[in-house]
């Protein structure tokens, strides 16, 4: 069984994707938590952070490169954005398959609710 983002990247699915190289692909989250909300997402299927092995070091890379190319592309570089990898149950991670969210457009408050 793919993931839905898979299933995204692969086109089975529509989203709106806004970056795709031979390694990551970003797509518009389908719930915006901010005016800018883009996931980042690994092309082959990686389920958390703790499956990340050492052959993925160049894929892991390009996520952060991506994600500064597509804050200056959404015209939030300067202002500032928030990236963020949940991984399982207590860090709120919902899809199996990794990915970051890049987040910006408004100031975003404090990084964990207290
Ligand atoms: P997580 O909680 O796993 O870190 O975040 C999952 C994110 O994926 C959520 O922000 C959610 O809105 C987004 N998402 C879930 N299903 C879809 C979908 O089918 N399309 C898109 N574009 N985003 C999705």
């Amino acid at each position: 069984m793919s993931t839905i983002f898979t299933k995204i990247i692969n086109g089975e699915i529509p989203a709106t994707i806004v970056y795709r190289d031979e390694l990551v692909t970003a797509f518009k989250d389908i719930n915006p938590a901010a005016p800018v909300h883009i996931l980042i997402v690994p092309n082959k299927e990686i389920a958390t952070v703790n499956d990340l092995a050492e052959e993925d070091e160049r894929m892991a890379g390009r996520m952060l490169l991506a994600a500064g190319k597509l804050a200056a592309q959404e015209g939030i570089a300067e202002s500032g954005y928030r990236l963020i990898i949940n991984c399982n149950h207590d860090g709120g991670q919902e899809v199996y398959h990794l990915h970051m969210h890049l987040l910006g457009g408004r100031r975003l408050g404090r990084m964990v609710a207290r």
